[in-house]
């Protein structure tokens, strides 16, 4: 039984997405969560196949298709065990690099990341002291000659072990001498294989799931103007810019993991039987299982209203924010209703749903926490007193 009706959507890429994830099944996860190990195979069949250029123009060598397909590809890994937050970045901050690169930036770099052989998953903005609050960032790129030299943290660059292309922001003004509170970072590309050892330094950081985040060290390092995408002094925009399509991206894998919370636990529910019947047919089992289904659907059309409106290209702040918020709960939500069902087995290994909880916890945090999307929306949205 199919529990999501919009799985008739897009169905030739949600059947290719199943095709290379019947390759990549839950023993090959739990395995690479067990030892903290990036799955290298995964991800460079996915790249082989074009999913991960889903948004790269085909005048590129992309496929050209929008946000609800590029979603959908990343729900279907998620919805099928897997963990897209081993390769989504790569579509989101890829929009940085179409809308404000130059056309001689995007001639080099984009048909090799459309081809595959180039990797562009690491994105490096949180520093230690400036999470939130990303206009506090200190990583400084100071004007020297044709380039900039670079000094500086950050932490949390997710992935930047296993990519060759790193979008980096930083200050090239200071604070408290930008014209405007938002004008004075920059954005760069940093080739990352001609830069580990010579100005970048990376130290992972070890977390409660298999996320490859890291600190990175950024000391007199080197980037040639021809590096710097758009103006100089822009980069906050830039970042606004990308934003709601990270946000609809992320909302769409929470979706995928609550489906599959909501399938293994309604089957568990039916299937294990205690005081001799299943224990879905009490109430006190099946009903949180329904909440979380009530929860996902609703989420799921947020989702989707968001999508459609970044496809049409009409603003979408709330729409999509509202999408990350709602799916961060929803999953979050069946993951718990999932465990509890499993009773003590929720909590064995070999189920995964442990691992899928612990995976799907990060977005109630990361990329933008919970607390920050209902500042945007009681500020920006219900026009009320600013807290920050
Ligand atoms: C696993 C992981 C992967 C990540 N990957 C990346 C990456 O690839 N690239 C990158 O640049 N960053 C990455 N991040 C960083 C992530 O974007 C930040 O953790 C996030 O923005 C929150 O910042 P912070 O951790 O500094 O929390 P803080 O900003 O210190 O906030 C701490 C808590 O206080 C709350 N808070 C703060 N201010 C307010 C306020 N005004 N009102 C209400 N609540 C508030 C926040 O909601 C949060 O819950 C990652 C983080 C994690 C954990």
């Amino acid at each position: 039984m199919d529990i999501n009706p919009k799985s008739i959507l897009f169905r030739d890429l949600r059947e290719g997405v199943a095709n290379v994830m019947s390759r990549y099944g839950p023993e090959y996860w739990r395995k690479l969560d067990e030892v903290s190990a990036y799955p290298e195979a995964f991800v460079k069949e996915m790249m082989e196949y074009g999913y991960l250029a889903a948004l790269i123009p085909e005048a590129y060598g992309g496929s050209g298709l929008g946000i609800a397909e590029a979603s959908v590809i990343l729900e279907e890994i998620n919805h099928l065990g897997g963990n897209a937050g081993v390769c989504h970045a790569q579509m989101y901050i890829m929009g940085t690099l179409l809308r404000h690169g130059s056309e001689d930036q995007k001639r080099r770099y984009l048909p090799d990341i459309a081809k595959g052989k180039l990797r562009f998953q690491a994105f490096g903005v949180t520093e230690p002291d400036a999470g939130s609050d990303t206009l506090s960032i200190k990583t400084f790129a100071r004007k020297a000659g044709k380039g900039y030299i670079v000094n500086g943290q950050k932490i949390w660059t997710s992935r930047v072990a296993h990519s060759d292309l790193m979008l980096l922001i930083a200050r090239t003004t200071p604070k408290e001498e930008a014209r405007k509170r938002t004008e004075g970072l920059s954005a760069f590309l940093v080739d990352l294989r001609a830069s580990i050892g010579k100005g970048v330094t990376i130290q992972p950081i070890p977390t409660m799931m298999n996320h490859h985040s890291a600190q990175v060290f950024l000391e007199d390092l080197v980037i040639p103007e021809e590096n710097r995408l758009g103006e100089e002094g822009r980069g906050f925009s830039y970042l606004l810019d990308g934003l709601n399509a990270e946000r609809i991206l992320i909302a769409a894998e929470c979706i995928g993991d609550a489906y599959w919370f909501l399938e293994k636990a309604s089957a568990y529910a039916s299937s294990r039987e205690v005081f001799g019947r299943p224990i879905g047919q009490n109430q006190g089992v099946q009903f949180p299982i329904a909440r979380g289904y009530a929860s996902t659907r609703a989420a799921d059309l947020m989702r989707y209203e968001a999508a459609a409106l970044f496809d049409k290209g009409e603003p979408c702040g709330p729409e999509a924010n509202m999408a990350k918020l709602l799916a961060a709960d929803a999953s979050f939500e069946a993951g718990n209703v999932a465990i509890q069902t499993f009773g003590g087995f929720g909590f064995a290994k070999e189920y995964d749903i442990e691992r899928k909880f612990r995976e799907t916890r990060l977005y109630q945090v990361a990329p933008i926490s919970t607390n920050l999307i209902l500042a945007y929306l009681g500020q920006h949205v219900l026009g009320m007193p600013r807290s920050y």
